[in-house]
């Protein structure tokens, strides 16, 4: 009896074995099938001819640059030295009180405040030429101090630093007290400077929470001195960044109320 039931145990057992053999090499077989499937398919997707990796829309409008002025046709001139209608004294948003002058450029007139545009920017390409004064009158951070505040509240730092050094993260392209510029691109003490800015707004959620950080890019005289740099925050002389929630803000062109002398010209603006 018990060796009768023993061999139909082993004879169930093998029935088992072979019946698990042919579901697996049939698995198998469709597997082998489904990858080659696949690798037919993604030979078949590649592209053969130019055009299929061609995109014609949308088409990118077209801007032209003016040969004398350089400045984009999509632009807003927001200085070109013959007034000061784009702008407004941030303290008070009344009149500006900086000195005009002959050569198409503008002066900070001292303790005279802050000035700003009257427009609201986000997201900008910024063109702005700056000179420091050929006088020299003081050393460290007090020497031709100014810088340009986008949404009012990031600066990139306007110093003269021919020989006059101060902590690297509060010199001239830095991004005041968050970083320190890659390199020292500074014309000499009273010739004029270029910046070309890149700059995306942070952006809040209904919480007022940032979501996203500010982010910079800042050419000096054409060399790449801030590459993509993610604003921390507000710059602030004491303290910390600050994140509260803003919108579209005015750019700010900063007194340091030390007698400066810096001077701008030439400053347009591109909405991205
Ligand atoms: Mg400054």
């Amino acid at each position: 009896m018990f060796t009768t039931l023993t061999t139909q145990n082993k004879n169930m057992r093998n029935r088992i074995l072979f019946f698990c053999l042919c579901i697996s090499l049939f698995a198998c077989q469709n597997t082998t099938k489904e990858n080659s499937t696949i690798l037919v398919k993604e030979i078949q997707e590649e592209p053969t001819k130019p055009l299929e990796t061609e995109v014609w829309e949308p088409k990118p409008p077209i801007v032209s640059v003016d040969d004398t002025t350089k400045i984009p046709s999509d632009a807003i001139v927001l200085f070109d030295g013959s007034n000061f209608d784009e702008w407004t004294s941030a303290a008070d948003s009344t009149a500006v009180n900086w000195i005009l002058n002959t050569d198409k450029s503008m002066t900070v007139k001292d303790k005279m405040g802050d000035i700003q545009t009257k427009r609201n920017f986000g997201h900008v390409q910024l063109h702005i030429e700056w000179r420091s004064s050929k006088e020299i009158r003081a050393n460290g951070q007090n020497r031709s101090n100014s810088g340009i505040f986008f949404q009012n509240r990031y600066e990139v730092q306007i110093l003269d630093n021919n020989d006059n050094d101060t902590y690297v993260n509060g010199q001239v392209g830095s991004i005041y007290k968050q970083a320190i510029p890659l390199a020292k691109a500074l014309s000499e003490t009273g010739s004029w400077n270029s910046y070309d800015i890149i700059y995306h707004a942070p952006k809040f959620n209904s919480e007022e929470k940032r979501t996203v950080p500010a982010t910079i890019t800042v050419l000096h005289n054409g060399v790449l001195i801030q590459d993509h740099v993610t604003i921390k925050g507000t710059t602030e002389y004491v303290g910390w960044p600050k994140n509260s929630a803003h919108g579209k803000a005015p750019i700010k062109l900063q007194d340091h109320g030390d007698n400066s002398g810096v001077s701008y010209r030439n400053i347009w603006v591109r909405e991205l």
